[in-house]
């Protein structure tokens, strides 16, 4: 039977081809990646409707039903838009929309994904400052100041929530506090949020955050496709003149649309219906339970993997709730023990960057339960 997991090397296991058979309607399947992440079965219902004409009422109706829910998982009054992209062309659209060449930004890195808006402002002509800070860690926010004291014509921030290759969440209150005192008209901040939305609390408003951008396929529980963009007030003057060149991506369309309730292009119809259902069920929940519930099983799973003997990437004081990075254990290769575990019928996030050959990564973001972590230790401990 056909599987979208059909094309992978390791699912020619035959438990593991089992496991997938299963997955169609068992809670979870044991997909522990970070995204796509496993959906609900009532989202994958949702996404196998009709298509509509997505320049009808039906469509608008879908549109606003979606915006009016993200806004507060953004924690924010400000505008809402959904692109049909990935979440690098979200965070692509955030530099291409904020920045001309030249323009001063900080980068504000602790692992692949704050290096990669750093490399997207990079290719957009931006004269990037780099701060990185060790494997591991969260990003200082004394150092987001200094720099920034040091910079006094930086004119945009990016920074990474939670960092999805080492598993790290920063502290945002204190980094975007660095950044409102830095000056009488602080520079913008940009943040990728794409592996927090939805698992970890994000406060744009709270923050003076002034783009923040998530996908749909982490702890929404939706499929790949959609990145929603979050623009505050304070942004928009600089999108309308920023020089960078754009089209599709052009926030300014999106703007003109979405007043209409509406995309400027053609948008992935079936993963708006996945979002919205998706949605609705984290409405359901409430979002503080969710939260609550990420951080139980975050917990269960980094005591759990401690207890195994197993040793985590992340500095434990700023650990995420959405993922855990693990180094491999010693005395096997690391594409052995990726070999074992997908033999036994887990798919987890190999190790990225400096982490490469050295780490796996656990994903516990969206639909993810305690008994689903049980599952994933007794694999771990059969697999060591
Ligand atoms: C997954 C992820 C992205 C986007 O990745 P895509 O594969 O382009 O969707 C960006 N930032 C973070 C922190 C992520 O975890």
């Amino acid at each position: 039977m056909a599987c979208y997991y059909a094309t992978r090397p390791y699912c020619c296991a035959g438990a593991y081809a089992e496991r997938v058979r299963t997955m169609k309607t068992s809670n979870d399947a044991q997909l522990r990646m970070p995204g796509p992440t496993p959906l609900p079965a009532a989202v994958r219902k949702a996404c196998s409707d009709q298509m509509i004409s997505h320049r009808s009422p039906e469509f608008a109706q879908l549109y606003r039903e979606i915006e009016a829910r993200l806004a507060p998982i953004f924690g924010t009054h400000g505008d809402v838009f959904i692109l049909t992209v990935s979440g690098t062309g979200g965070m692509e659209a955030c530099v291409a929309n904020t920045l001309s060449p030249g323009d001063k930004v900080l980068a504000v890195s602790i692992g692949v994904f704050g290096d990669r808006f750093a490399e997207i402002a990079r290719v957009y002509g931006a004269d990037v400052i780099d701060l990185a800070f060790p494997l591991g860690q969260a990003a200082d926010p004394t150092q987001v100041a200094q720099a920034l004291q040091a910079h006094p014509d930086c004119r945009v921030v990016l920074v990474t929530h939670n960092e999805t290759s080492t598993a790290v969440t920063n502290d945002m209150a204190a980094i975007s506090q660095a950044v409102a005192a830095s000056r009488s008209n602080p520079p913008l901040l940009v943040v990728d949020a794409v592996s927090s939305f939805g698992a970890i609390p994000c406060h744009m408003d709270q923050w003076c955050c002034d783009m923040m951008l998530t996908a749909s396929q982490k702890a929404c529980m939706a499929p790949p496709g959609l990145s929603m963009i979050a623009v505050g007030p304070r942004a928009w003057p600089i999108i309308e003149q920023a020089r960078s060149p754009r089209f599709y991506l052009d926030l300014r369309a999106a703007k003109k649309y979405a007043d209409r309730d509406n995309t400027p292009y053609t948008p992935a119809v079936s993963a708006f219906y996945g979002l919205r259902q998706a949605l609705e069920l984290m409405e359901q929940e409430g979002l503080e339970a969710i939260y609550a519930r990420h951080g139980r099983v975050a917990r269960k799973l980094r005591q759990g993997l401690q207890a195994l003997g197993y040793e985590l990437v992340a500095d434990e004081a700023h650990a995420s709730d959405s993922i855990t990075a693990v180094y491999f254990p010693t005395g096997v290769t690391g594409e052995a023990f990726m070999a074992r575990l997908a033999t036994a019928g887990l798919s987890v996030g190999g190790g990225q960057g400096a982490l490469k050959g050295k780490a796996f990564r656990i994903a516990h973001m969206g639909y993810v339960s305690e008994a689903a972590i049980d599952v994933v230790l007794e694999m771990l401990d059969r697999v060591r």
